[in-house]
This record gives structure tokens, sequence and C-alpha cells, in this order.
């Protein structure tokens, strides 16, 4: 890497004005029964073991809540993996965290939901990979998933959770967006996220399958905007588009190191959940408490505030609105980490957008790289169920 920012190796004083972090995102497993190939997990499966016990978890929710954090998101991988998941929620609310389980659903049993029912958790966001049962089985790469996930729904109302829907819109669903809105208020959603994949991971890896075109998204705002239209009650739709077609970056985490902590299945602490492909050095929770990590760790102040910034967000009047967008991106897109996010039509590299949104729709390989899964399935058979 050539962009390798010089580290400090001893903890330093504290060099930015720091906020608590207000959200935990405990990533308690990267093992997941489903293999989706716009996975936001690590490429390096590598980091799939090696995870913290639940003394160790435990001490991560005390040191964050003592800092002030109030939302506690349990993800992973699938969190339902983890044996220990109704422990943990269990303390996580006796410390007073709002708490909220993301979960693919599988796994999941009457029988679990009422225990973590009885640990005291508040919300529950289940993901879905299409409204199609056979391309969501085929997405997720798991026979059966699609009716396991509807089964899940059903108990998630039943047992009164507030439920979030998460269905990852790509290429190969985008145009069944009015059959994803019936489903969800099918199922009485309270919030239905229609969210385009964001490119990392194992999405970046996918980038050219997964990439709608302009026009598709477009075609998908209108059916979104006609649905709400006709809505009487029912569900709440967001919808998230790719920043690769805008012209200012998303003000990602609300500002590097201000807002969002994420504690890795093995540890590691960062400041957004991607953060690892960076050329940094992340601190872990087994070798420092969060307040240290949070206050006085390089990584997480080395872009805190806007003495990092180079031209043009260092004199741009809109600093304070996006923050010089995301780091991911700029290093993924640029290799260097410290550039302005090249989704910025100021930013010098801004040309790279449409290189890339200009191949959305033409699918150079012919096969989806699958998380973990060695047999890549030909993106056809996917185009054949969706037409
Ligand atoms: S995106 Fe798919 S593979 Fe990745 S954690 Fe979620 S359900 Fe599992
Ligand atoms: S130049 Fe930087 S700060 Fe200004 S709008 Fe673009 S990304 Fe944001």
């Amino acid at each position: 890497m050539t962009n390798q920012a010089s580290q400090a190796t001893e903890a330093s004083q504290p060099t930015k004005a720091t906020t608590p972090p207000l959200w935990l995102l405990a990533e308690l497993t990267y093992q997941c029964p489903l293999h989706c190939p716009y996975c936001s997990n690590p490429v390096n499966m590598e980091e799939t073991f090696n995870e913290l016990s639940t003394s160790q978890w435990k001490k991560v929710f005390r040191e964050a809540r003592e800092m002030g954090a109030v939302q506690l998101g349990f993800s992973g991988g699938e969190p339902l993996l983890r044996k220990d998941l109704e422990e943990l929620v269990a303390y996580a609310r006796e410390l007073g965290f709002y708490t909220n389980l993301i979960t693919s659903g599988i796994g999941m049993t009457e029988k679990r939901i009422a225990k973590l029912k009885d640990a005291g958790l508040d919300h529950i966001q289940l993901s879905f990979q299409s409204a199609n049962a056979d391309v969501n089985d085929l997405i997720g790469n798991k026979r059966h998933s699609f009716k396991q996930k509807l089964n899940i729904a059903k108990l998630v109302k039943a047992y009164n959770y507030p439920m979030v829907l998460n269905f990852c819109i790509t290429a190969q669903n985008i145009r069944e967006i009015e059959e994803v809105m019936t489903l969800s208020t099918e199922l009485k959603a309270d919030f239905v996220e229609l969210a385009t994949v964001q490119y990392y991971g194992w999405a970046y890896e996918n980038r050219e399958h997964l990439l709608p075109t302009q026009s598709q998204l477009v075609e998908a705002e209108q059916a979104i905007n006609r649905y709400r239209d006709q809505q009487s009650g029912g569900p709440k739709f967001m919808f998230v588009t790719p920043d690769y077609y805008e012209n200012r970056p998303k003000a990602c985490m609300n500002g590097w190191g201000t807002t969002f902590l994420t504690v890795t299945p093995d540890g590691s602490a960062l400041p957004c959940h991607s953060a690892k492909i960076l050329p940094l050095t992340f601190p872990n929770v087994k070798d420092s408490s969060v307040q240290n990590i949070w206050e006085h760790d390089f990584s997480f102040n080395h872009f805190r505030g806007d003495d990092w910034m180079p031209s043009p967000c260092k004199t741009c009047d809109e600093k304070d609105k996006d923050f010089g967008g995301c780091r991911c991106q700029a290093f993924l897109l640029t290799g260097d980490m410290h550039k302005t996010d090249p989704v910025c039509d100021k930013s010098p590299d801004h040309h790279l957008m449409k290189t890339i949104t200009d191949k959305a729709g033409q699918q150079a390989s012919s096969t989806l790289k699958f998380r973990t899964v060695k047999n890549n399935i030909p993106v056809k058979m996917i185009q054949d169920l969706t037409v």
C-alpha cells in the first residue's frame, strides 16, 4: 500500500475534540449460513475466527455505555449463531441500551424469539435477498431460506417487535421493487429499507454485476413514489440509492470517530464497519478500554476534524456537511485514503465515477463471486429467474 499512514505505536494524548460514541455495532461473528455476493463483511475470511468471549463482549458494552452509548446493534455475519446472544442482549438491556438485532432470520425459532423477548430485545431488522423465493434462495445460496424468512417475519410481529425489513437492492432484483413493497405490506412491516448495495467487501468484488443502471434507479424511484401515493397506512419505505451517481458524497458515519463505533468479532475497534481495509492499524478491545481507544488511538484521531483534508475539501464551504466523504470509498477507488471522495464533482478523480457507472449493466464476467462459496454461480441463472 502506498498510502500507509505513519503510525503512533503508543496511545497518545487526545488531539481532537471528541463526542461520545452513541451507536455501538457489535459484529458478534462473521459466520453466516448465507453467502450473499454483496455481503459487506471482509473478503478475508480468516477474520471469521478468534471471536470475543461473552465476558469480553460484556466489558465492551459496559465501557461504551459508560461513555454515553445508547444504541446497540447486534450484527454479524449472523448473530443468531452465537449461543450467548440472549445473555448479551439481557446484559445490554440491564445497562440501559436500546437493542437491535440485525439478522437474516436463518436459525431463528419461536423458542429463541421468545427468549430474546424475555431478555428485553427491543427491535429486529430482518433481511431478505428478494421478494421472489427462487431469487432469494439463489442470492443467499441457501435453499428454502425465503420460506424461513416469511415464517420469522410473522413471528417477529406475533411477538410484538417493531419490524424493519431490509431488502438489498441490486441490478438482479431492482425490477421487482413493486413486489417487494407488496410483500412488505402483507408482512405488516413497520419500516422497509430498500437499500441499494454499497460497494464494500464482497459487493465491491461483484460491483460490475450488482450496480444498477441510472435508468433502473429512476424507474425504481418512480415505482416507489407510485406505491406511496396509493398507500393508506402500512410500512414506511426508505429508498437508499448508491452515491456512485451523485455529485456529492455521503456524510459517511456522520464524520469519522464522532458517533459510530464498530467492534468486529475478533475485537478490532473501528470507526466504521469497512475501515479494516484501510492501511491503518486499528486497536483491539482486548488490549485497551473503549474510552482509551475512542479518545486516544491514532486511527480514531487520524480523520477526525478537518486537519487531514486535502484540497479541494480543505477550503470547501461544504466540508461540515459531508466531511470530505467516505475514507473507504476514496481508498478503494483511488488507492489513497486521504483523497477527496471521488463521488464529489469537485474531486480531481470524479471522472472515475463515470468510468464505473458506464459499465453498469454490461457484466464483464459471467459469474457472481459468492461469499466463501468456491463454486460461483452463473449470473444467467438469476437473470433467467427475473425476466
Ligand atoms: S449479507 Fe448475507 S452473507 Fe452477509 S452477513 Fe448478511 S445474510 Fe450473511
Ligand atoms: S470538496 Fe470535499 S468537502 Fe467539498 S463538497 Fe466535495 S467532498 Fe465535500
